[in-house]
């Protein structure tokens, strides 16, 4: 099946019997992102981990555990 990649609009083809073709076909919004894209967003996000715009929450220790 063809796709489109939501970010850059780019087709590309992919194997009808993978997941992600499976997966696509079952949902009415195709959102498709090719390796590039993927890529980006992942180094996006590992950008913003590192400069900690991602709240993270710590659990506090438990104070009455002994
Ligand atoms: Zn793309």
């Amino acid at each position: 099946m063809r796709v489109k990649c939501v970010l850059c609009d780019k087709i590309e083809k992919i194997d009808d019997e993978t997941l992600m073709a499976k997966r696509l076909r079952n949902r009415p919004v195709h959102t498709y992102m090719c390796d590039v894209c993927t890529e980006r967003i992942g180094e996006r996000t590992k950008d913003r981990w590192a400069t900690g715009q991602f709240k993270v929450h710590h659990r506090k220790p438990k104070e009455n555990e002994s």
